[in-house]
């Protein structure tokens, strides 16, 4: 027989790595819920199965999946995106300093502004799409951990996740990226040098908007990631194994949603950058984005499903847009596969740097002609 080349990602994501029940031979395997498990009689646990807080089959079934999607040798899954981000600092040491963007997801960046400094870890904040700020920012021997969002909310900042690394590592730091806007489908961190990579899986790897989870994953099992597995288990962040069971269900469509989401997003851009009443659309894949050059080499197959624009008409002109339209729902989060409008500055609150006449769309799976001209009669 021929050699065959390997699967790739897609297939191996469409069939949840091909597993099958070997009782049944059914094709979805069934959904383990004990929380307890029997002891040999010699007083061993040879199965590896102890009890539900620290791991659990369905979880690892979802883990062998995320591995293979982000080329990882290990991966955990958590209650949600920020119990996984908030795993990543608390395994830090008092001490340790940690450098992370300007531009981040809204709440990770107030739990650091506001919260971490009670564990003795310091952040600073810099723009990351400006690799000299951060080799300015690094503390060598006190920095830990660089912090990375690329296309980071809500202005879809780029950031160069290789020439990062290398700074980083040059520095003895870490780097962990949250990946949730990029997917695995479109980026893969720890292939351009990243330590660890997180999402929120709530987002696009489960992309129905009804469930919460967060992922982390990376090649080194060293001190630091058997850390940030004793938080999970210490804390209870492990996922239930019905919330994985829909996680992996929704990943069989990952790339399917991605693309879509992704072709729908760069029309919609394209467009919406010639309308009259939008003064700015910010989108990684159009040529006028200041990081567009950076996402077109580390982001293959799209620019992903997220965009923003700002109105002409200012705040209210935003605002009044997002109460207008119909088919778009009014509402936050992304990554699901109906398209979502949210004026991002009402929830972003102090030290945010969205403007406030911006509009942060995540584009659904829907006839991108139906979307638009949604969005155009809402404007009008
Ligand atoms: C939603 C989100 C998070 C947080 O995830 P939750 O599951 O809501 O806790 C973190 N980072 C990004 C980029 C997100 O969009």
């Amino acid at each position: 027989m021929a050699e065959q080349k390997p699967w790739t990602r897609r297939t191996l994501a469409a069939q949840a790595l091909g597993k099958v029940d070997a009782q049944t031979q059914a094709v979805v395997p069934p959904i383990h819920i004990a929380t307890t498990f029997i002891r040999d009689p010699d007083n061993q646990y040879r199965t590896g199965n102890i009890y539900g807080r620290p791991d659990n089959e369905t979880v690892r079934e979802a883990e062998a999946i995320l591995s293979a999607l982000e080329n990882a040798a290990h991966a955990l899954v958590l209650g949600s995106g920020m119990s996984a981000a908030t795993a990543v600092f608390l395994a830090l040491k008092p001490g340790d300093h940690v450098v992370a963007p300007k531009v981040m997801y809204w709440a990770l960046r107030n739990w650091l502004m506001n919260d971490l400094k009670q564990w003795g870890v310091a952040v600073d904040f810099v723009d990351t799409s400006d690799v000299n700020a951060v080799r300015a920012a690094i503390k060598p021997g006190a920095t830990k951990l660089v912090w990375l969002e690329t296309p980071a909310n809500p202005l879809w900042t780029i950031t160069d996740i290789k020439a990062v690394s290398e700074i980083a590592h040059q520095a003895g730091a870490r780097v962990a990226v949250d990946s949730t806007c990029a997917t695995p489908v479109l980026t893969r961190p720890l292939e351009l040098g990243a330590d660890i990579v997180m999402h929120a899986a709530t987002k696009y790897l489960n992309g129905h908007s009804d469930v919460l989870a967060g992922v982390l994953a990376t090649n080194s099992d060293d001190d630091y990631w058997a850390r940030i597995r004793r938080v999970r288990a210490i804390q209870g962040m492990i996922l239930g194994p019905f919330e994985t069971y829909l996680l992996i269900r929704g990943m069989r469509t990952l790339h399917l949603r991605v693309f879509e989401a992704s072709r729908n997003a760069m029309e919609l851009a394209t467009r919406l950058a010639n309308h009259a009443a939008v003064a700015e659309v910010l989108y990684p894949g159009l040529s006028s984005h200041a990081g567009h050059a950076i996402a077109a080499k580390q982001m293959q197959g799209g620019f992903g499903g997220m965009l923003s624009i700002r109105l002409r008409g200012g705040e209210k002109a935003a605002i009044a847009t997002a109460a207008n339209v119909k088919l778009w729902k009014r509402a936050t989060s992304l990554g699901g596969v109906e398209s979502l409008i949210e004026h991002r500055a009402s929830i972003e609150g102090a030290g945010s740097p969205c403007p406030p006449d911006l509009l942060r769309l995540s584009a659904g799976i829907e006839d991108v002609e139906d979307l638009y001209q949604d969005l155009h009669a809402a404007m009008g």
